[in-house]
């Protein structure tokens, strides 16, 4: 028997490098990695699973336990898979402005989702990490995941998605570029691909409205405007966040993202999430800061099926005066 794995878990990782050629990459070689391929669709199957693995080696998830997170979906749902595969309660906060289709997905995959305020900062008793933080402190036999400090996070990437883009790269890879959420992809890849070649540039790409732009450019979290990106950019520093080794940072407009997520489609066949715009976005300003010839790699970390009702809603783009694909 060939191409044959023994359960869905096994999956997780080993996602293909493409490189994009029929957009305008600017002057470098952009090449982007295919995080959708993992079973619950996105990067954040990686960061489950090693988090609950190494939950269980440490004794800290029993059999038959609770896995209590504070998610934007994406966690949720790797959280939600493994959880499945080996016999795990999983209960999930997440803030109210993310997707239907996310929240449908976990739902359907029989996570407990308890909705929270969007719009409360991290000292609100509702802020989605404070509610989890409580439940964890209430529900016996219950563990929490806590990606935004949980070290297993950068581990996942410092031991998978940093090694698979130098080998799939022979090494040859000039910039790296993402944008963060909880910090783990950044850190993890940062780390690893600046033990391989100290000169390999690592920028932030980083959406409006979050601080954490001013923070690596001027030292300052402050943030101006907003985005309808999900999972990316905060207002403040977490510990996975600052373990990042980072040279700069991009602040990027969903004015600058969407169109590229737009031709990106028309020109690649390729339908992307959010932040999947603004990471190529970043790339390919740092393609043009590093000079022609470069090769950048960046994120790919879901598709758009995740965002339908607000990626191709011309009624939701309209009224916050975003553009819309023009075949809507
Ligand atoms: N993009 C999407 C769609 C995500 O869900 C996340 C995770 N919140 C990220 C990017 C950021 O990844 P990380 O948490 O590793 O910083």
């Amino acid at each position: 028997m060939s191409n044959v794995f023994p359960s869905l878990l096994s999956l997780i990782g080993e996602t293909p490098l493409v490189e994009i050629k029929n957009i305008d990459t600017g002057l470098c070689k952009l090449f982007v990695k295919m995080e959708s391929h993992n079973p619950g669709g996105s990067i954040k199957d990686r960061t489950a699973l090693y988090i609950i693995n190494q939950a269980e080696r440490s004794g800290l998830l029993k059999p038959g336990g609770t896995i209590i997170e504070a998610t934007a979906g994406n966690t949720g749902i790797g959280l939600a898979l493994v959880g499945i595969l080996k016999g795990y309660r999983v209960l999930l906060v997440i803030p109210d402005k993310m997707s239907l289709e996310k929240v449908t997905h976990l739902k359907a995959l029989g996570a407990e989702v308890i909705f929270t305020r969007s719009d409360v900062g991290k000292d609100h008793s509702e802020y989605y990490h404070n509610i989890a933080e409580k439940l964890f402190k209430e529900i016996p036999g219950s563990f929490y995941a806590d990606q935004f400090n949980n070290p297993a996070n950068i581990m996942a990437h410092e031991e998978t998605t940093g090694p698979e883009i130098w080998q799939q790269t022979d090494g040859k890879i000039d910039g790296f570029v993402c944008a963060s959420g909880t910090g783990g992809t950044i850190g993890g890849v940062s780390s690893y691909l600046k033990e391989k070649n100290n000169n390999i540039k690592i920028y932030l790409s980083d959406p409006r409205g979050s601080a954490l732009y001013n923070y690596i450019q001027n030292g300052e979290l402050k943030s101006e405007g907003g985005s309808i990106t999900e999972g990316i950019g905060s207002s403040r520093v977490t510990k996975n966040f600052a373990t990042a080794k980072i040279d700069g940072a991009f602040s990027i407009d969903d004015k600058e993202s969407l169109p590229i997520i737009f031709d990106l489609i028309k020109n690649e066949g390729l339908s992307l999430g959010t932040s999947s715009g603004v990471n190529i976005a970043g790339a390919i300003r740092l393609g043009k800061e590093l000079g022609p010839g470069k090769t950048i790699v960046t994120i790919l970390c879901d598709k758009s099926d995740k965002y339908n009702s607000k990626l191709f809603n011309k009624k939701f783009l309209q009224e916050k005066d975003l553009p819309y694909p023009n075949w809507l």
